[in-house]
Parts: C-alpha cells; sequence; structure tokens
C-alpha cells in the first residue's frame, strides 16, 4: 500500500485568514486538500459567523475539496491557574497558555464544543472532527467531546475514532514560531523526525499562521512537501479513520508498530 501524508492548517479564524491564504498557497502545487482548523471566536477576536468575506472564502475552499474540523472555542486556556510546577510548565511555558482544553471541566467542555459547531453550522461549515488547542485535552473533556457527538478527536500524533475505536498513529510535523531559538530548534526536530518516519504510513504537516512570516520557515516546509510529495499519495486525515467494524490488518499493524508512544491521551489532573 503506497504510504500516504495528509496536511492540517491551525487557527483558522478572520484575523488569521491572511496568512492561512499565503500557506494554502504554499500548498496547493502539491493538490493536497486540506484539514482546515476553524477557532470559532479565536482569542475572543472577530467571530468566525461576524465576518461574512471569511465565511465565504472558507466555504469557498470546502467546495474544493478541503474539509473543516472543530479546534476549540477562544484557543486560550482560561481554567484556573496551574497550581503545580509541571502543570505551570505543560500550560504556560510548553503551550504560551493556548491550551484551551487542558485543564477545562467536562461540562465547559462540552459546552464549548457544542456552542463552537453551532456557530460554523451558522455559516453553513458542518464539522465532525474536532481537535483541541495546543493538541492537549483532559480525559474528561476528551469524553465530553465524544458525548457531544463528534466523530474523531486529533493530537499530534493520533486520531482517536469517537465514540470508541483503535487510535490511529498519525505523527505530525510542526514549527514553533514563537522566538528565533525555537525556529531554529523547530527546523532540526522536523528535519530528524522526517528522517525517522520515512517507512510510517501516515505523516502530517501541522500548519500554523504565524509560518506564513517568515521565509525560511516556508522554505523549509516546501522542502519537507517535496520529499513528501515523491514518495507519498496526498490525502484527507478523515481517510486514515477505520470504517465501522474491526480495525483492518493495515491499521492494526501500524498501531503495533507505534507501540511504546501513549495511545489515550494522558489524564491531566
Ligand atoms: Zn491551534
Amino acid at each position: 500500500m503506497t504510504p500516504t501524508w495528509a496536511v492540517s492548517l491551525h487557527d483558522v479564524a478572520p484575523s488569521t485568514w491572511e496568512d492561512c491564504e499565503t500557506l494554502l498557497e504554499l500548498v496547493r502545487p502539491y493538490g493536497v486538500p486540506v484539514t482546515l482548523l476553524v477557532t470559532p471566536h479565536l482569542h475572543a477576536g472577530v467571530r468566525a459567523d461576524a465576518d461574512p468575506a471569511f465565511a465565504q472564502a472558507l466555504r469557498g475552499r470546502l467546495a474544493r475539496g478541503d474539509e473543516p474540523v472543530l479546534h476549540g472555542y477562544y484557543h486560550l486556556d482560561d481554567a484556573t491557574p496551574p497550581r503545580s510546577t509541571r502543570d505551570w510548565v505543560r500550560r504556560r511555558l510548553l503551550t504560551a497558555g493556548e491550551g484551551e482544553f487542558a485543564a477545562i471541566t467536562a461540562q465547559e467542555a462540552e459546552r464549548r464544543a457544542v456552542l463552537g459547531r453551532a456557530m460554523l453550522r451558522g455559516i453553513g461549515v458542518e464539522v465532525e472532527g474536532f481537535v483541541p488547542p495546543a493538541w492537549q485535552i483532559a480525559i474528561d473533556a476528551f469524553d465530553a467531546v465524544a458525548r457531544a457527538g463528534f466523530r474523531y478527536v486529533t493530537t499530534r500524533d493520533w486520531l482517536y475514532p469517537l465514540p470508541s475505536g483503535n487510535p490511529v498513529h498519525a505523527p505530525s510535523l510542526v514549527y514553533s514560531t514563537r522566538s528565533a531559538w525555537r525556529r531554529a530548534a523547530s527546523h532540526w526536530w522536523n528535519l530528524r523526525r522526517l528522517r525517522s518516519l520515512a517507512l510510517a504510513p501516515r505523516v502530517r504537516v501541522a500548519l500554523h499562521p504565524p509560518e506564513a512570516r517568515y521565509r525560511h520557515v516556508r522554505e523549509a516546509w516546501r522542502r519537507m512537501m517535496d520529499a513528501l510529495a515523491a514518495r507519498r499519495d496526498g490525502v484527507l486525515e478523515t481517510r486514515w479513520l477505520p470504517r465501522a467494524g474491526p480495525p483492518d490488518a493495515a491499521t492494526r499493524s501500524a498501531n503495533d508498530e507505534a507501540a511504546g508512544t501513549n495511545p489515550r491521551p494522558r489524564r491531566i489532573a
């Protein structure tokens, strides 16, 4: 079976749309449909349903084969402040306070997931998948999203079919652009990861709007996407979700290969 790759674009919102368009243009030559991670009320700025031009542009992308998923509601971690050093490192240092679903209550998680989906439905965009901001989700919040009727949840390296099903290993390449040293570190991390994933059946490219503003980051993505496209078929990540019934042999063996990494979201206290 030919190995595959997929592209996801994070933090899609009216305020980031210009940068999103630059990145979509970067992907266009490869002919790969893109999973658009839409945050309905990103950083409590302009809402997705308050910008008709954005809504129209989004619907235009979907009409051409892209796929929307819900990516939190505000994106910001506004839960009670971290109480331990470990929690602080995870929620403030590693994710810059962007993990909205990292420490949220189950009730609030379900409320925001339902609200977000309804807002997008209001502009003609139907979502079935959920990606927690910063890929962090408390286990209770995970269950709440499942209760809200989403078909799958995605983290950096896994797709979780809902309400239950074998997780699918789909590791992502990802940049951090928050500072010069993070960009440099990301560069080496991605090159190493790309090499180590040479035989992986699935690889994802995870793009973030700020990357549009750095020419050397765009060039690095172009080189990595050239390498992926040379050996893999470009698909939407939902193609990797198992159909109803038990997982097929390919899914089982891919998951066995990935054994050792955690196949369930970590319980976050
Ligand atoms: Zn995000």
